[in-house]
């Protein structure tokens, strides 16, 4: 039977929901207007007031809110309450440029716990599990961010964070986990380095992960559950707007339901700003609604998805999110055609015989685009022989260009090769940035 942390918040009618949305909205712009400069300037610059937002109807009246602005702000000029009600602060791992510095109050701390909890819960866990933790634990929001759901519903929590990744397959095995944490790509090199050690799935106790912070395909989602003998489930957040927690994936494993009493999602066409219908796919948009320290507002995510709306086999009303292609900013364009990492991951996984290890090499030579795909064999394909690994990398060859409709060069490299990660996958090396 399908169980909920919080069952008057995760199952409340639509229309309810949109009640407690809108005045729940509605202070948040009071709030921001009055101690936030750049909501108050990009306000008063679009002739809005506080009070013209008095429904979650009237939220397209707003202004967005940019990647650059936490930057142009860095590091406390988007908090929205005194430094002294404050305690704790995170920032994004920085990977593209300035960090950017966000802000949590006790009531913050409490409601990403909750958020988490809810995604916990869906999972199935509760205070009879263990959990093994090995999303980083410092400045990224992963770590400390599932840490605090798994104890407030009463798990007992295991901090291992990221490294060492044999001593945490021991660990894993001698405390006894049943609930695990960490990226798809980590999940994938826990997998490796217990085969290695010679252990099985069967020794491990493991019964659900909480995978998230990067892109994952289906296809790696079978992986995995294979690989670990779990039931990989997807969680979804982002620093500027809480960490892991603003989205959960139930039992029914089709899409992550976003936590619609704390966040407001909108898809927007990112190229002309306009509101997209229902089912269309776009960029994530999202509005806080009960964030003291932090709130953003419109905050524009790069993250392309679909919602979907409707009740859940599991029961729950929150709106869905299916799984993100991935970043706007991740997209490449190849010869003029647009290419996501997570459509590759998909070919190949879904072909077989090669781990799912892969990195794309992009560069310019003579004006045009070269396409490279590096992919890893499986240590039981290394010793085949040279026919058969040619065969293998046509297929490779002939599956990306009918999924993408341009060719790209496949070349195949030794079990390996392709560097492992604790945190984010790297699959994308663009020289033609370089230059
Ligand atoms: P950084 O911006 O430094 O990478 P964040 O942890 O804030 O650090 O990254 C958040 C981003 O990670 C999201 O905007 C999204 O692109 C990606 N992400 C997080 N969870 C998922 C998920 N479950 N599936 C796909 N992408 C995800
Ligand atoms: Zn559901």
């Amino acid at each position: 039977m399908e169980r909920y942390w919080n069952e008057e918040m995760e199952r409340m009618d639509r229309k309810s929901l949109e009640t407690l949305q809108s005045y729940r909205l509605m202070r948040t712009v009071r709030r921001v207007y009055e101690n936030v400069p750049l909501y108050r300037e990009r306000m008063d610059a679009a002739g809005v007031k506080p009070e013209d937002i008095r429904s979650v109807a009237d939220l397209h009246k707003l202004p967005f809110t940019y990647k650059q602005d936490l930057r142009d702000t860095y590091p406390y000029g988007m908090f929205a309450v005194p430094m002294n009600e404050v305690v704790r602060l995170h920032a994004s791992s920085g990977t593209t440029g300035k960090k950017i510095v966000v802000g949590y109050t006790a009531n913050d701390l409490d409601m990403w716990a909750e958020c988490c909890a809810r995604a916990l819960t869906a999972a199935g866990a509760d205070s009879n599990d263990f959990m093994h933790v090995s999303y980083g634990y410092g400045l990224f929001t992963g770590g400390l961010g599932l840490h605090g759901g798994a104890e407030k519903v009463g798990m007992t929590v295991i901090p291992v964070s990221t490294g060492n990744t044999k001593q945490q397959v021991t660990i894993l095995k001698d405390f006894g986990s049943t609930y695990i944490c960490c990226t798809p790509s980590y999940a994938l090199n826990l997998a490796e380095t217990m085969k290695e050690m010679g252990i099985t799935k069967d020794e491990i106790q493991l019964r659900a992960g909480l995978f998230g912070a990067e892109p994952w395909t289906e296809e790696m989602r079978q992986d995995i559950e294979d690989k670990l003998g779990l039931k990989a489930l997807d969680i979804y957040g982002l620093t500027e707007i809480l960490g892991p927690g603003v989205a959960y994936e139930c039992s029914a494993q089709t899409g992550m339901h976003i936590n619609e009493d704390h966040f407001i999602a909108e898809i927007i066409d990112p190229d002309t700003g306009e509101v997209l219908p229902d089912g269309a796919q776009g960029e994530l948009v999202f509005t806080c609604i009960s964030k003291e320290a932090f709130p953003m507002l419109r905050y524009r995510t790069r993250d392309i998805v679909q919602l979907e709306r409707g009740v859940c086999s599991c029961g729950r009303t929150f709106v869905k999110m299916k799984k993100p292609m991935g970043r706007s900013d991740d997209m490449l364009i190849i010869r003029g055609v647009n290419v996501f990492p997570s459509q590759i991951e998909s070919v190949l996984l879904s072909l077989g015989n090669t781990a799912p290890y892969y990195q794309i090499i992009v560069d310019r030579v003579n004006n045009t685009d070269t396409f490279e795909i590096q992919v890893e064999i499986s240590p039981e394909m290394f010793t085949d022989t040279v026919k058969n690994l040619e065969e293998q990398a046509k297929q490779i060859r002939e599956a990306v260009h009918t999924t993408l409709g341009i060719q790209a060069k496949i070349t195949l490299v030794e079990p390996k090769t392709i560097p492992r990660t604790e945190g984010k996958a790297v699959h994308v090396v663009d020289h033609r940035k370089l230059h």
